[in-house]
């Protein structure tokens, strides 16, 4: 059988990960789950000279519960088991949600949280919903450790702030403020079910009185080069009365300023309409969850 064209090493630490990701840089690419890299590598799109394999790797999988209702979630944790997971269904319920849609449950399987994230497909569901509850990346090198939010680690299309030298240990999904009730809303228009979506959005909404916003942030994929926060969007409606006839017009307001891809699949104009139904139905999801809550609740 023919060798393949690269050197293949399994180190057993994460600091021998970030040594040999130091001393080969830009010629390494770290393996996860494989299933997007694996394919890049049959295309030949891509063509490192050496493959570190995460697989051997202790103590990257975990789920971790943090103090208050956060959650801490190690890169190599497989799509499928957070899915599975009473922990992420209870902390993070956005994710929970988002899961089913990523790819079909063999993918999931092998398929990696930190792999999603850190290959950065724009049409990708993790990188959204980790930019909507405004997550925290954890990253290592031999330099040393930083944390990165969602913001700061997506620079593009399939392009993140992680430097050659680097590897995403996991992510920290933050608590929600315990003074409010919060709801999540996720939605996404893909031609077939597992394929990658042709748009899609991710919502958390917060009221404390369940009939004013108190906090929202909506994050959209599949329109341009990367996961979108629609960053103008809390300005024009925390504060208020729920009124979706505004949500709807900041959404359309928002995409009209938005660049948006275009392909074989659907041009720019359709997708702007589905960006704007699927972010008004995913905004009014979390906000009738969060009044659900906020009603069931004795929140003030
Ligand atoms: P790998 O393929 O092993 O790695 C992907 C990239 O990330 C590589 O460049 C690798 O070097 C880098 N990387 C991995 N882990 C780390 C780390 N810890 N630190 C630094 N760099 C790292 N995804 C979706 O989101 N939605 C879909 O609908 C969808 N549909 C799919 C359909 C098919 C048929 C297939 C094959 C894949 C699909 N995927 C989809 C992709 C799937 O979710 C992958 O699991 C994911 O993109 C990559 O995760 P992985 O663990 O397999 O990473």
């Amino acid at each position: 059988m023919k060798p393949p064209p690269f050197a293949y090493l399994r180190p057993s630490s994460l600091d021998e990960t970030c040594s040999l990701l130091a001393e080969h840089g830009d010629d390494a690419r770290v393996l996860a789950g494989g299933q997007s890299l694996i394919p890049a590598l049959n295309f030949r799109l891509a063509a490192p000279e050496v493959l570190i394999d995460l697989q051997q790797i202790p103590d990257m999988s975990y789920l971790e519960p943090m103090a208050a209702s956060g959650l801490k979630i190690g890169a190599m944790c497989t799509q499928r088991s957070a899915e599975q997971s009473a922990l992420v269904a209870l902390r993070t319920p956005l994710l929970h949600m988002a899961l089913p849609y990523v790819a079909h449950v063999p993918i999931r399987t092998r398929g990696t949280i930190g792999g999603s994230l850190a290959h950065n497909d724009p049409a990708a569901e993790l990188p959204a919903v980790m930019l909507a509850l405004d997550a925290t990346y954890h990253v290592r090198s031999i330099r040393g450790v930083r944390q990165l939010s969602a913001h700061e680690f997506s620079l593009g299309l399939f392009t993140t702030a992680l430097e050659p030298d680097e590897i995403l240990t996991g992510v920290q999904v933050p608590t929600s403020p315990v003074t409010f009730s919060t709801g999540f809303g996720f939605q996404e228009f893909a031609r077939r079910h597992g394929d990658y979506a042709l748009a899609g959005a991710a919502a958390v909404v917060s009221t404390a009185d369940g009939k004013s916003c108190s906090h929202c942030r909506l994050a959209w994929f599949g329109l341009s080069d990367g996961a979108v926060l629609a960053d103008r969007l809390p300005s024009a409606i925390v504060g208020q009365k729920a009124d979706f006839a505004h949500w709807e017009e900041v959404l359309e307001d928002h995409l009209q300023h938005m660049d948006i891809n275009a392909d074989m699949h659907a041009d720019s104009a359709y997708r702007t309409h589905l960006a704007r139904v699927l972010g008004l139905r995913a905004l009014r999801q979390a906000w009738e969850q969060a009044r659900s809550v906020a009603d069931s609740s004795e929140i003030p």
